[in-house]
């Protein structure tokens, strides 16, 4: 991975504005990357934001290839995928588990297998 993966700027789809590569910690303590439009001012009487409210989170992991497994999920019936872990090693999760990059957060159905 180079040091440049993401281009510095970009054109938002929302109002096309420049954007703008920006990465920090949120508030709440989460470590954040994406991309914000800099189609926007701080009103500094009501302390908010206004203008276009458009961004794009980005990650530096992107989401594995995901290759359908044979079967179905035992938990709630869903689709099976194969998924490589940054690791490298081979596991079948449920379509159905949803993880956010954005907010770091998993939800929806947590089934997952290591076949042999
Ligand atoms: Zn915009
Ligand atoms: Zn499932």
């Amino acid at each position: 991975m180079s040091e440049n993966q993401f281009p510095e700027t970009k054109t938002c789809p929302q109002c096309g504005s420049e954007m703008k590569f920006r990465e920090g910690t949120s508030k709440a303590g989460k470590p954040y990357k994406g991309y914000f439009c800099t189609n926007r001012t701080l009103n500094k009487e009501t302390n908010v934001w206004e203008g276009c409210d458009y961004t794009e989170f980005v990650n530096d992991n992107p989401a594995p290839t995901w290759q359908p497994y044979e079967g179905t999920c035992p938990k709630c019936g869903g689709a099976l995928v194969w998924k490589t872990t940054a690791k490298g090693d081979k596991m079948v999760k449920c379509v159905n588990g949803k993880y956010d990059f954005a907010t770091k957060t998993a939800s929806g159905c947590d089934y997952k297998d290591f076949p042999k």
